[in-house]
């Protein structure tokens, strides 16, 4: 009997990945993924045909299955299947709506090759139904830290720390929104956290697990796990040879990064202070922009003469930029960040420490984390929490506070350094966190027995 346990134990899983198509949904979860595979399990993704051809690019050697994305339905044109391929409100919804109509064909799938256990993202809330129908275990995924998830779910409240001073409030939209998808993700087996405990927090991970009465995984942070450092979620429209020699030719921690993730696209207006905030601060630059900001609009939001003046001195990348690389790089000292989750753990791997810019949904939490309880970043001010990442703003944060906030990171004083040594600390921990006897290896390797046992147990009872 125990030599049959032992073989069962050492059979690999079948898991499906279910990936939310929006780059920061698909690119933890896709290396997550990655993390199980090399591992000897059995890994499929489930996408839809233009998010295969995105993650064949970067991760060739994960088995994806494709089913159709419904455009016509909903509206929208051919090939458009991911959030960051829209930048308006009515194709946000079309496809989000979109991936509602994806459970016929993902369940016909499920049901044709059941694997041991599914893992979705929590924006599939119908996933619990087809798990449950096919008695399949079913693991969420949000992309969120955990401590986001903590100060979200109303259910599973953990107590942040009162000390914490917030500038905005969260839109009754998006608690409407989460409420309903945080309850569906708290009935499931457990949840996979993009994070190392360290950074969330022992606490909360204990108050969350005790509320909630499932388990948090933390078994990132998913960027290191598979060292892809340049295609990524999208095609670089910067070669990254050049990125590179550009940035070898700049002093240790002299160049300040800026990024808005891949849904944030904002006003002219304050593009405008944001080109003035850089230029302002002095400091040498790599600003990345969305692509749809062309040649032609470039006089709306770019100060006269502003690429001549910053030649050499700084680069505007207009599109998807290789951010893993640039982070990594010694040249590198400070990130002007919109606290993606993804980007926001990128930076903290890469000791590279914070100005933050909230913009919408989870972010603000994200910023409180790192400025407020970490202590690894600085705030630029921003006070308008948004539910999308683009429209009209009310509030513009001006170019001095965007100037003030970069300073005060970049010019080595007391608080810059102490900021800094913190932030070099937390990429220790994040490395370690992944080393063998490291708490998401741990995690990892517990997570593995926990699923086969569920898994050996389920066929023991058939
Ligand atoms: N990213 C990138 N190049 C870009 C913009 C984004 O590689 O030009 C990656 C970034 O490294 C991160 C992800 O896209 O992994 C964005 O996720 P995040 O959670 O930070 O923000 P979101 O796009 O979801 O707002």
């Amino acid at each position: 009997m125990g030599g049959i346990y032992l073989e069962e134990q050492e059979r690999p899983l079948k898991l499906h990945f279910i990936p939310y198509p929006a780059p920061g949904h698909m690119i933890p979860l896709c290396d997550i993924a990655t993390l199980f595979a090399s591992n000897g399990h059995h890994v499929t993704i489930i996408t839809t045909p233009s998010n295969a051809q995105t993650l064949r690019k970067s991760i060739p050697s994960l088995r994806l299955r494709t089913v159709p994305f419904p455009s016509r339905q909903v509206g929208l044109p051919n090939g458009v299947e991911n959030l960051s391929a829209v930048s308006d409100i009515v194709n946000t919804a079309r496809v989000h709506q979109a991936t509602m109509l994806l459970r016929g064909p993902i369940e016909q799938l499920m049901e044709q090759e059941p694997p041991d256990c599914v893992i979705a993202d929590f924006l599939f809330p119908w996933v619990h139904e087809v798990a449950k129908k096919l008695n399949i275990p079913r693991l969420a995924f949000n992309g969120f830290s955990l401590f986001a998830v903590c100060a979200m779910d109303k259910k599973a409240r953990c107590n942040l720390p009162e000390a914490i001073t917030w500038n905005a409030t969260p839109p009754k939209i998006l608690t409407k929104f989460m409420e309903p998808l945080l309850e569906t993700e708290r009935k499931s087996e457990g949840i996979i956290v993009n994070n190392f405990a360290e950074l969330d927090g022992k606490e909360y991970i204990e108050q969350y697990e005790k509320s909630a009465g499932h388990k948090a995984w933390h078994v990132g942070p998913a960027s290191l796990i598979c060292g892809r450092r340049g295609e990524r979620g999208g095609k670089s429209v910067m070669d990254a040879e050049e990125c590179l020699s550009w940035l070898n030719s700049k002093r240790v921690k002299s160049v300040v990064y800026i990024c808005f993730g891949s849904l944030c696209h904002f006003p002219d207006k304050q593009l405008y202070e944001m080109a003035r905030g850089i230029e302002a601060s002095g400091y040498d630059f790599i600003w990345v922009v969305p692509e749809k900001r062309g040649k032609e609009e470039e006089n709306k939001w770019l100060p006269m003469g502003f690429e001549e003046r910053n030649e050499g001195k700084g680069i505007i990348i207009k599109g998807w930029a290789p951010q893993l690389l640039i982070l990594g790089h010694h040249a590198i000292g400070a990130f002007l960040t919109h606290c993606g989750w993804n980007s926001t753990l990128e930076a903290v791997c890469a000791g590279v420490p914070m100005v933050t810019w909230p913009v919408h949904d989870e972010q603000f939490y994200n910023e409180k984390l790192v400025t407020q309880v970490r202590r690894i970043g600085l705030e630029v001010g921003a006070r308008e929490w948004g539910v999308v990442g683009f429209g009209e703003r009310k509030h513009l944060v001006p170019a001095d506070c965007i100037a003030n906030a970069i300073t005060r990171l970049m010019d080595g004083r007391d608080e810059a350094l102490a900021i800094r040594r913190r932030a070099m600390d937390y990429a220790q921990k994040a490395a370690q966190a992944l080393a063998p006897g490291g708490s998401s290896h741990t995690n990892f390797t517990a997570l593995v027995r926990h699923l086969k046992r569920l898994r050996d147990s389920a066929s023991l009872h058939q």
